[in-house]
Parts: structure tokens; C-alpha cells; sequence
């Protein structure tokens, strides 16, 4: 994350770093204003964390702004947890901002895509989940959100399809493509911009495929969507 950081006379303490992340095929880079996270969005996913797969309304859950991590980054394992694990997912970049957006209008305020990994301490989130409680601990703690470049539209128009795919160490444990989302793209901008209003630099992270699984400390995580974006996380 770039350092931006600004000091005013009318605040009584440092304003906190402008989370950012890279844009490819230039230096400057995207604020992040918001990161929403879209739950259980493929199928296979959906049965392997127990759940039915069905068109079910899609739900949501947010990470923080500044927990965004720059792709080549070398991170800690997180704390308080046994079961750290990854998650692929393509990444929405917000350009335009919008109440109540139409499923029609929605890709038109799509600024780029980027791929990224929604970590999670998954013991956490599978505890707050049986408990009736918030996942915010099982998924919005510090560096939990790698995101890769953001590729802008006009140079990789709207992907519907491609290979999304990550591997530990170089041996693959996702494997799917991005045609088989639940809810597509347009149709999660539409319903998340119903409950409020997107602005520019809202980040959404669609939703992983099937496989996700534990990482170790001294483990490599590699990922990304064929002809799109690729992005590289490793553990200490
Ligand atoms: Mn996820």
C-alpha cells in the first residue's frame, strides 16, 4: 500500500493511511473505499460449506478498506486462529457510484477487475456461523484482503468467463471459472447498491469456488483468472 497520509489543522490526530490499490499499466492507484464481500456464490462452494445451492438471496459481509494487501506481498499468519484459509475470487472495482442500479446499467459503473483472496480464519467464521453471531472476526482482520491490479475496462472489457484457479506451493486446490457464479456481476451491484448507495472505490469480492482449504506458515499462494489478472500472497 502506497503511503498517502495527510495531517490537517482541523484534526486532532494523524488522518489514517488512504487505503489503495495498484492499477496495471500505470503507477497511480485506486482508492478503496469500501471492500463488500459477496457470501456463498458458487454452488460447489455453497455445498462444501454445508449450505443449500440454491438461487438463495445473495448475502453480504464487508472487510474493512485498510485491510487491502498489495499482490507480491509477504504476510504473517493471522492471529487467534488454527484454520487460515484462502479464498479466490474475482474482484469488482467500483468507478461510478449509484443508488438502486439496474441490473441493465450496473457494468457501467465498473471502473476494472482485479482477482483476489478473501482469507479467512475460518474457525472463527464456522464458530460466529453456529453461534448466530457476526463473521466480522473470522473475516475482516488485519491483511486479510490480497488484491491483485485492478485492470480497467477499457483494456479488458467485462469478463464473463475465464478460468479462476488457486494454488499452495504450486499444487492447484481451486479450479473453476467465473460463468459459474450464482449471482452475476451486474446482478450483485444492482442488489447491493438497493440496500446502499456504491460510490467510487468500492471494492466487491464476488465469491470463491469450491476447494478452499488451510495455508501453512512458509506456504506460497498463487491465483488468478486466466487472461485477466494473476496475484501471488506468501505466509511467514
Ligand atoms: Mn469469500
Amino acid at each position: 500500500m502506497s503511503d498517502v497520509r495527510q495531517t490537517s489543522p482541523e484534526l486532532v490526530l494523524p488522518a489514517p493511511k488512504l487505503p489503495t490499490v495498484a492499477v496495471a499499466g500505470t503507477t497511480a492507484r485506486l482508492p478503496v473505499r469500501r471492500i463488500i464481500c459477496v457470501a456463498r456464490n458458487y454452488a460447489a462452494h455453497a455445498r462444501e460449506m454445508g449450505r443449500d445451492p440454491d438461487r438463495e438471496a445473495p448475502f453480504f459481509f464487508f472487510k474493512p478498506a485498510d485491510t487491502v494487501v498489495d499482490n507480491g506481498s509477504t504476510g504473517p499468519y493471522t492471529p487467534e486462529t488454527k484454520n487460515f484459509q484462502y479464498e479466490i475470487e474475482v474482484v469488482v472495482a467500483i468507478g461510478a457510484g449509484g443508488f438502486d442500479i439496474s441490473v441493465d446499467r450496473a457494468l457501467d459503473h465498473v471502473y476494472g477487475y482485479a482477482v483476489g483472496i478473501d482469507l479467512t480464519r475460518r474457525d472463527l467464521q464456522l464458530e460466529a456461523r453456529a453461534q448466530g453471531r457476526p463473521w466480522d472476526w473470522g473475516k475482516g482482520f488485519d491483511l486479510s484482503a490480497p488484491i491483485s491490479p485492478v485492470h480497467r475496462v477499457e483494456e479488458v472489457g467485462h469478463p464473463a468467463a475465464g478460468r479462476l484457479w488457486l494454488a499452495v506451493d504450486g499444487q492447484v486446490k481451486q479450479d473453476s471459472d467465473i460463468s459459474k457464479l450464482i449471482w452475476s456481476v451486474p446482478e450483485i451491484i444492482s442488489i447491493a447498491s438497493r440496500s446502499m448507495e456504491l460510490r467510487p472505490g468500492d471494492l466487491i469480492m464476488t465469491g470463491t469456488p469450491e476447494g478452499v482449504g488451510p495455508v501453512e506458515r512458509g506456504q506460497v499462494m498463487t491465483g488468478g483468472v486466466d487472461g485477466l489478472a494473476e496475484i501471488r500472497i506468501a505466509v511467514v
